[in-house]
């Protein structure tokens, strides 16, 4: 039966609730999303293509993006409006560091706000680059947990393979920008061979990661053998790609590779969206194609300092992921690698950011917010504090909206406890 006492406090309810998302409204519709500057970036590609006296069919290939990252300021002075002092930074960089852009990833950047760009700021090295005397060249010590060639093994049932370095843009807060710093190289056939040997007579290995630099820098015919040989071992329930290519180079999601990765299912692919910019129409080209293949997607943000370290941008990010079918999987502290401390962000920031997603928005679009311990100990999971007082009678918590409510523990428990004594 209508209850018109329960339909006014419902009313009075949903009001509440109505003013508890009315900042984040305002904010949303000033945050740049891919989506809202789909005309900026298509300007920008007309602009880039002419440059490169190419034709839309070239960029759309992967093979042409690759050939044709910008890795020189001579090439970059020429497409956005770097000041002199800007060129000879960069160029006094690239001395001791590699980079490079693939035109796609240039395209999202505004030429007229340049500097404040969450595009430039991951792609175009940074003279505090140089300055950086903390940190350190390998935190998780990737080099020390190693059992077999390319294998970092840290965890009981599952490991990492590293199939190359190579990648279609080099983050400039890379945490393992170590590996970079020389030439592309893929790992060797035998060393491969050699880490498909150490997975096969572990059978507690249960969930191999394909990685690198980017798992999809391989070729089809490579992947399809590697994942192939994985699908024979009857201990691998499941497997994982690392790529930032649906990101930076979302060219290389062809119908083909496509064709290859849906043998091989089970198969997860985590990638690495890091603004809101980042979801653009060809990004959600390429996970739909990943999609329809059977894949099944996730997000591993990285907290930088100045490009997602605002709780709306974040929220606005995993909104835009979730369209894309992209699910939100874990926000990571950012590592401290020597040559990124202007991207290290507080511990604050990041329980701030979880603190105004949980209950503010779907679950869906709640990663979890990861620490690296330090020295390879892995993964630690950080969160805002919810649980206030924890005994064998009573919990006592904190809600989203700052309630603090006790609940039951376990029904009974205190009777059996008696009776146990
Ligand atoms: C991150 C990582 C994994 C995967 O961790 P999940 O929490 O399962 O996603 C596995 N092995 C190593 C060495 C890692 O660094």
């Amino acid at each position: 039966m209508y209850n018109s006492i329960k339909h006014a406090a419902g009313l009075k309810r949903a009001s509440e609730l109505k003013t508890r998302i009315q900042e984040y409204l305002d904010i949303e519709k000033t945050i740049e999303t891919g989506f809202r500057m789909k005309e900026r970036n298509r300007i920008n590609k007309e602009r880039i293509l002419e440059y490169f006296q190419a034709k839309e069919s070239d960029w759309n290939r992967w093979s042409w993006q690759m050939k044709h990252r910008i890795s020189d300021v001579e090439t970059l002075k020429d497409l956005l409006p770097l000041s002199n002092r800007e060129i000879e930074e960069i160029r006094q960089i690239s001395q001791e560091f590699r980079w490079a852009i693939s035109p796609y990833y240039l395209s999202l950047i505004d030429p007229e706000n340049y500097r404040n760009s969450a595009i430039f700021k991951q792609a175009v090295p940074d003279i505090k680059e140089l300055q950086d005397h903390s940190g350190h060249e390998d935190p998780m010590a990737e080099a020390d947990t190693s059992p077999a060639p390319t294998i970092t093994r840290r965890y009981p049932d599952r490991l990492i393979i590293n199939v190359t370095n190579q990648c279609g843009m080099y983050c400039r807060h890379c945490q393992r920008r170590r590996n970079f710093e020389q030439k592309d190289t893929h790992a060797s056939m035998a060393n491969l061979v050699l880490a498909l040997d150490y997975v096969r007579s572990n059978t507690e290995i249960r969930d191999v990661l394909i990685t690198g630099g980017d798992a999809l820098m391989l070729s089809n015919s490579v992947l399809d053998w590697l994942l192939s040989e994985l699908d024979k071992m009857e201990h691998v329930e499941i497997k994982r790609l690392g790529t930032r290519t649906p990101v930076t180079l979302p060219q290389r999601i062809t119908p083909e590779l496509c064709a290859v990765l849906a043998r091989h299912e089970p198969l997860y692919i985590n990638t690495q969206f890091n603004s809101p910019l980042e979801v653009t129409l060809e990004a959600k080209k390429a996970c739909d194609r990943l999609v329809k293949a059977g894949v099944v997607l996730g997000n591993q943000a990285v907290l930088l300092k100045g490009i997602n370290d605002n709780a709306h941008v974040m929220k606005k990010l995993n909104h835009e992921l979730l369209k894309i079918r992209v699910r939100p999987y874990y926000i990571f502290h950012a590592k401290q690698v020597k040559g990124t401390a202007h991207f290290m962000p507080s511990i604050e920031t990041g329980l701030n950011i979880m603190e105004n997603l949980r209950g503010y928005t779907s679950g869906l679009a709640i990663p979890t917010y990861i620490i690296n311990a330090p020295h390879g100990y892995g993964k630690t999971p950080l969160l805002p504090n919810y649980i206030l007082s924890l005994d064998e009678k009573e919990l006592i918590i904190r809600t989203w909206e700052n309630r603090i409510i006790r609940c039951e523990n376990v029904p009974g428990s205190e009777e059996d406890l008696f009776v146990a004594n």
